[in-house]
């Protein structure tokens, strides 16, 4: 007998058939004498829709309201699926993070867990209930309601399995597991059996939607045995773990692109100390995250200075830039939504040379122009234009031998 965390996801929950197959499957576990616990994201589709709808009300809305809204997706989706166990038998009960309570910061919209109160929901499973937890949403210190950033779902999974001992986190989804790269854009993407806690976590951060990457940050630092697997399936899934569980370490683990950040150019700034921090610090101090960074060359004093940073924060980084313009004295701000980033990954880069290279020549070989480069120690980064994203893609997979046979 074990106790598990059971997270599904928007399309594993996308309509009544399907929460009726998760309650089927939740049923398994609990006949299997296992004390469970569910978290469901909200139906597919659902979530773009409430966001859409708070944007085209206002592009620079109340992040509390667009928390009161967002949230609301997993509420429906946490009662419709006890009331599915309900009706084949098993006793469960839905929560909201409120009512966990599941206790987040104050950073709406992109709130990170400090607290769950495990004990409630740990004495109801050892009765013999399940609890069906919304994901994706907790309690701020306000008292108001708090999401965790899209795909919040997966950390609320872990950090609830951290909270109640469970032996696993099974994270089910609409792919059979964790693959090289993107299996809707590579045909030959290899799904791995494990990937490494370290390769997981950079691949998420870089656009591997697969796991948010604080579900994996937490599951690193908790120790909570996470596996990916399908909802529609019976094959076995791919699973998380310690580096030094994974014997053989190729260069590359996985690709990963991102569409969702934006470019910004500040041009003509003044070329002097302390003008990255001008520029910098307003924008951190907004809780814009800024990712890729490059000053060009300067003429007469004046440079340019280019970045990357999500792009559904360019109209708030705009308005900020723009407050701080007279200060630092820059001609204008370019903007280019029109732009990909792709990362290759792998810890296996620590010791093998040439991986940047290999990049930069397949890229160079297919015409494709690189506007931005970053690297860390596992990763190496370039941002493209959007057009280019599958064909770079399908290409570097092919380039460090990830093609399945
Ligand atoms: P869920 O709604 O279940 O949370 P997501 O859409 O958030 O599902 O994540 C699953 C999707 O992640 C897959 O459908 C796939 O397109 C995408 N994905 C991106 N990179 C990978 C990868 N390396 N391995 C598997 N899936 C990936
Ligand atoms: N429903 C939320 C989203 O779409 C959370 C999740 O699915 O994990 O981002
Ligand atoms: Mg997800």
């Amino acid at each position: 007998m074990a106790r598990i965390v059971m997270k599904f996801g928007g399309t594993s929950v996308a309509d009544l058939d399907r929460i009726r197959n998760v309650a089927a499957r939740v049923k398994r576990e609990v006949d299997a004498g296992h004390e469970v616990a569910v978290v469901v994201s909200a139906m597919a589709g659902v979530t773009n829709q409430l966001v859409a709808w708070c944007q085209s009300l206002s592009p620079l809305h109340d992040a509390r309201e667009y928390d009161a809204v967002v949230a609301t997706g997993e509420q429906v989706t946490a009662g419709l699926t006890a009331i599915a166990l309900q009706e084949l038998g098993v006793e469960a009960r839905s929560w909201q993070g409120w009512q966990i309570p599941l206790l987040t910061d104050g950073a709406h919209g992109k709130a990170r867990i400090d607290r769950i109160e495990g004990a409630e929901l740990i004495r109801r499973m050892q009765a013999g209930q399940v609890p069906v937890v919304a994901g994706f949403q907790g309690i701020g210190p306000d008292h108001r309601v708090t999401t965790l950033g899209r795909g919040g779902s997966d950390t609320s999974a872990v950090a609830l399995a951290a909270a109640l001992h469970a032996e696993r986190c099974d994270i089910y989804t609409d792919v059979d597991g964790i693959y090289t790269t993107d299996p809707r854009i590579v045909a030959k993407a290899r799904k791995l059996d494990r990937i490494a806690y370290e390769e997981m976590l950079e691949l998420a951060s870089v656009g591997a939607k697969v796991l948010q990457t604080r579900s994996v940050e937490l599951a690193m630092k908790e120790r909570v045995r996470v596996q990916v697997l399908s909802s529609f399936a019976d094959t076995p899934g791919s699973l998380v773990v310690d580096e030094d569980e994974i014997v053989e370490k190729a260069a590359v683990a996985g690709i990963a692109y991102s569409r969702e950040e934006a470019k910004l150019t500040v041009r003509r700034v003044p070329d002097r100390p302390g003008i990255a921090a001008a520029i910098f610090g307003p924008l951190a101090a907004a809780g814009i995250n800024v990712d890729m960074i490059v000053q060009n060359i300067g003429a007469d004093g004046l440079t340019d200075m280019t970045f990357t940073l999500p792009r559904a924060d360019l109209p708030r980084a705009r308005k900020v830039l723009d407050g701080v313009r007279a200060g630092i004295g820059f001609a204008e701000l370019l903007a280019d939504a029109d732009v990909a980033k792709i990362s290759v990954v792998g810890v296996g880069m620590r010791s093998h040379a040439g991986v940047a290279n290999t990049m930069f020549r397949t890229l160079a070989e297919k015409g494709i122009n690189i506007q931005v480069i970053s690297t860390s120690e596992i990763k190496v980064s370039v941002l493209i234009g959007a057009e280019y994203t599958e064909l770079a893609v399908r290409a570097l997979h092919t380039a460090y031998g990830l093609d399945a046979a």
